[in-house]
């Protein structure tokens, strides 16, 4: 479904950051990109997304197609209409606009209101707690809550594809672990694709059907999620056990 190959990211015309980056999420999938701080994982999904221009940053090489067509140079308002929606690290939900309002924002490129009338009550199905905050405004909510309400609006624009970044970012664990758990089941019941950033190997491997650790600007391991767990580099330095 999303194919990059050899993908190169220079920012300011000058720091080399992506050096060849090459990565695959087939349709259906959760694919988990893994890697350090500063390693080029929100820049790959930047590069995707369409979303390096504003941070005067370029894919100058390789190719990134999604569904067989090329991406490369489209603007971000073109990409997301291919289907590709992109949740940004650290959440950016509109904070003076309810709760429901954030989630039709997500909706804009759409002309079915009647669909949308249908996605949102699957939205709130899927995010039950949002049900009784909907009139309330995001910027009040919790980090866990911004975070389903993120979630929520990237649905809301029907993507056949969902770029994910950090979603565990600041979070405490077992909410964590109840938006991971939505997000498997987003995969499984609706069929909905991830290409999930996170640092947090652990829970992000548990949902996830294959794996690539990031290192550099480039990837250095990748496999099914089994066959990382058992990875002894990735025990060591990604889930802190030796
Ligand atoms: P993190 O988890 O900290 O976000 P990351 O793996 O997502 O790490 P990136 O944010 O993609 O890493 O950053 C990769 C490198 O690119 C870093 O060295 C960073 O300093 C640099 N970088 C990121 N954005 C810019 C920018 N707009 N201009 C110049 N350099 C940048």
């Amino acid at each position: 479904m999303l194919r990059l190959n050899n993908v190169e990211v220079v920012y300011e015309k000058v720091i080399l950051v992506l050096k060849g980056m090459s990565l695959q999420v087939p349709q259906g999938k959760i694919v988990a990109l893994l890697g350090a701080n500063g390693a080029g994982k929100t820049t790959t999904l930047k590069a995707i997304s369409g979303l390096l221009k504003s941070e005067n940053g370029e894919v100058t090489d390789g190719v990134i197609e999604f569904e067989g067509e090329r991406l490369n140079g489209l603007d971000a308002e073109t990409i997301v209409r291919r289907g590709i929606f992109q949740v940004m690290e650290g959440r950016h939900v509109f904070e003076h606009l309810t709760v429901e309002e954030n989630l039709l924002a997500g909706s804009y490129t759409r002309r079915d209101r009647r669909g949308v009338r249908a996605d949102l009550d699957l939205v709130y199905h899927y995010f039950p707690r949002l049900v009784s905050l909907r009139h309330r405004k995001a910027g009040y909510l919790s980090g866990g809550e911004q975070q389903m309400v993120a979630i929520g609006r990237a649905l809301m624009a029907r993507p056949k594809l969902v770029l994910l970044d950090e979603p565990s970012l600041g979070l405490a664990p077992l909410l964590v672990q109840e938006i991971f758990g939505i997000v498997q089941k987003l995969n499984q019941e609706v069929g909905t694709t991830f290409l999930l950033v996170e640092q947090n190997a652990r829970v992000a491997l548990r949902i996830s059907h294959y794996g690539y650790v990031m290192e550099n600007g480039r990837i250095v391991l990748e496999g099914p999620t089994e066959r990382l767990l058992e990875n002894e580099d990735v025990k060591e330095f990604y889930l802190g056990l030796t």
